[in-house]
């Protein structure tokens, strides 16, 4: 008999309602691809919480084991790129959300999508990273393509206590630039300022309806929040900025006007990790081992077992997590 290992896997009844569980999986029950992969590493994102709790329809195959992103050892591959043994990671490509994913000891996918554990990175350093930290490299490079230097002037980040908000002020302070931090967390202010946040402001001076134009208060930014937080981010950048909108975390909508657009030539950048081409990745995880300070790793993440992913996916769609949340297998 096949060798079980543990999986989660998120199934619903008849009632569409959605339940998750711990359950045994062989490697007969994973689905098709050219490579498996041991999974040594993975972590708890905010769409994972969204899949678990089923908040979002982030699940559109059923049952499912979840898990967006993983890092791991290559255990069989028929793929020309990849042989046992070599260090993977994978982020996205609908893995977690179409295709069984990352919360299961074995993943099988197709070894185009994923791409080598950079030089120096350990499974676990990757998924303190993870697709939060990826997408947070995605938005400092979009900045950068735009020309928001830090000499351009402070960039705000929001959700700033989150894992893309935590990531994007580390790198964005080892780059030099002038992070202005909001939280709604005001009780992790010391938190934010240990990761090289300049300024840390509340949630609440962005979270109202956002006027068409205000005062110009950064050159550039990064949002996890949407809605009326990035509404006001927009409001408040100074001519020729641009904001990277990465996440929802606050909702869906955008209620702001053209104003920002057309009067102050503010750009609207926008950030998607799941679908981002493999040069692209390549490329955010270059930058990653070269400019982010794995120091501050320790200091953004926490380690949980298995055990604990459920309860953590809970957490994370209620905003209590605090950094990242690395799962070692
Ligand atoms: P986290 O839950 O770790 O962080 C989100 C942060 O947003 C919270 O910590 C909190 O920060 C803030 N927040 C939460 N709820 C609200 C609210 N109602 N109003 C205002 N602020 C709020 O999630 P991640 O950092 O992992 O992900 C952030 C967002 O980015 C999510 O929407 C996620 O889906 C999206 N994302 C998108 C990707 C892409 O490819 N575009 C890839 C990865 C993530 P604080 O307490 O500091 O205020």
């Amino acid at each position: 008999m096949s060798d079980t290992f543990k999986a989660i896997l998120v199934s619903r009844d008849a009632e569409k309602k959605q339940s998750v569980e711990i359950v045994d999986l062989t490697e007969a029950d994973l689905m098709e691809g050219d490579v498996t992969v041991a999974v040594e590493a993975t972590t708890v994102n905010y769409k994972d919480g969204l899949a678990i709790t089923g908040k979002a329809p982030v699940v559109r195959r059923w049952p499912l084991v979840p898990g967006i992103d993983f890092a791991g050892t290559v255990i069989e591959s028929s793929h020309p790129d990849w042989r046992k043994g070599d260090k993977v990671i994978l982020n996205g490509w609908g893995v977690g959300e179409t295709h069984y994913g990352a919360f299961a000891a074995r993943a099988r996918v197709k070894g185009d999508w994923l791409v080598p554990l950079p030089d120096g990175m350990s499974p676990h350093d990757a998924m303190a990273v993870g697709t939060a930290g990826y997408t947070a490299m995605l938005a400092v490079m979009a900045l950068e393509r735009h020309g928001i230097v830090p000499d351009r002037g402070p960039v705000v980040v929001t959700g700033a206590a989150g894992g893309v908000g935590s990531v994007a002020i580390s790198i964005l302070s080892t780059l030099g630039y002038h992070v202005i931090a909001s939280t709604g967390r005001n009780a992790e202010s010391p938190y934010l300022i240990d990761l090289g946040a300049a300024e840390v402001i509340s949630r609440d001076e962005l979270s109202q309806p956002a006027k068409p134009l205000a005062k110009e208060r950064w050159a550039g930014g990064v949002d996890s929040v949407g809605t009326h937080t990035l509404a006001n981010v927009l409001s408040m950048t100074s001519y020729g900025g641009a904001i990277a909108a990465c996440g929802l975390a606050g909702g869906m909508d955008l209620p702001t006007s053209a104003a920002p657009f057309i009067l102050r030539g503010v750009s609207l950048l926008g950030i998607d990790s799941v679908m981002a081409p493999k040069a692209v990745r390549l490329e955010a995880w270059r930058r990653i081992g070269a400019d982010l300070d794995l120091k501050k790793l320790s200091t953004l993440s926490r380690s949980i077992g298995f055990d604990g992913i459920i309860d953590a996916a809970r957490d994370i769609v209620e905003g209590r997590i605090r950094g990242r949340v690395v799962v070692d297998l």
